[in-house]
């Protein structure tokens, strides 16, 4: 079975005009198959993009599984950064975003060109990036990280020298506290899904559910203002569990709580429901979520797949160095991300 014709939307730019249906599975799996290549999903995607794909995670997790797929070509449904680090990790494979203009309020906070003059103001400080970041910013980053393994990444740097970390303001303050570090000067980016994720909602939240769980996913900047805040005191600590992809759904499996209030994008309600249905799983704020991420629609997959579009380019000598700092993220601590 063949879907029918696409077209552009033109309220929000984003592809549609097909609706998820079976033919549209059968042309997605039948057009993957031929041309050798495995779909994968961020947890923040769509239902339909998630249940179609061949493996479902985080951006970490996913740019591993690409980087050991056999298939040929990769066609990464998330936003542009993460096609980018598979892009890093697995640079002679074709890496394919059904939409390009699928980008990240964090990883747009910093250029390249801005990294390259903070660091002549600190000559020597040793540059720590969180994973949103573009390949650009990668090339010019010493170490990587992730929210799981930023503490461990910065406190493996001597003492004596200045850190530069960013982009995102929240990881930078929570990081700071944690290592009580003077010399960690933080770049003040932020994710634009963190505006529905903040104290006081949180707080209340928390008091009105005083038997639920917090599960605070922090791999994707949209919660990092709650893992700070969690660390601040605002939810008693005993109840706030900062987990992975993984553990999460191994949490959600093993925990005895009748309801979990779920600290991120909202995408993640979806693979929570899915492992656990018996749990009430609500989102601390429901309007948390990411429109990039929903850019990657059923219509804009297929035309990916039809089409061999977008492609995703990071030049060689720009992936190498990015390699390198991915590389050193991957060796200090525990990154997190595992699927
Ligand atoms: S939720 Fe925020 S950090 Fe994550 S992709 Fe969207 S804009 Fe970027």
């Amino acid at each position: 079975m063949v879907a029918t014709a696409y077209v552009e939307r033109t309220s929000d730019g984003a592809y549609d005009g097909i609706a998820p249906d079976a033919a549209w599975r059968d042309e997605v799996l039948e057009l993957a198959r031929k041309q050798d290549a495995v779909i994968l999903a961020h947890n923040y995607q769509l239902p339909e993009i998630q249940d179609i794909a061949h493996h479902t995670g985080d951006s970490l997790a996913l740019s591993r599984i690409a980087a050991a797929s056999d298939a040929s070509t990769i066609v990464f449904c998330g936003v542009h950064f993460m096609a980018e680090t598979a892009k890093i990790l697995a640079p002679h494979k074709t890496v394919l975003i059904p939409d390009e203009r699928a980008g990240c309020s964090l990883a747009d906070s910093i250029t390249g060109e801005q990294l390259r003059a903070w660091k002549a103001e600190h000559p020597g400080a040793v540059v720590v990036s969180y994973v949103n970041t573009t390949a650009e910013v990668k090339a010019e980053t010493d170490i990587c990280c992730t929210s799981s393994n930023a503490v461990d990444v910065v406190a493996s740097v001597p003492a004596d020298r200045e850190v530069l970390f960013l982009p995102d303001q929240f990881l930078g303050a929570h990081v700071k506290r944690e290592t009580g570090r003077e010399n960690l000067h933080i770049w003040a980016g932020e994710c634009h899904v963190h505006a529905g994720i903040n104290g006081p909602e949180l707080a209340e939240r928390a008091a009105a559910n005083p038997d639920a769980d917090l599960f605070i996913h922090p791999e994707c900047g949209c919660a990092t203002s709650a893992l700070y805040l969690a660390g601040e005191g605002t939810v008693p600590a005993e109840k706030v569990k900062i987990l992975s992809t993984g553990d999460m759904i191994t949490a959600a499996r093993a925990t005895s709580a009748k309801s979990v209030l779920v600290a991120t994008e909202i995408g993640m309600l979806h693979q929570l429901r899915r492992a656990a249905p018996e749990i009430d799983f609500r989102a601390v704020n429901d309007r948390a979520s990411c429109r990039y991420m929903k850019m990657i629609t059923p219509t804009a997959l297929l035309r990916c797949l039809r089409e061999g579009r977008d492609e995703v380019h990071v030049d060689l000598a720009t992936a190498e160095r990015a390699r390198g700092a991915v590389r050193r993220m991957i060796e200090i601590g525990q990154p997190g991300g595992g699927e």
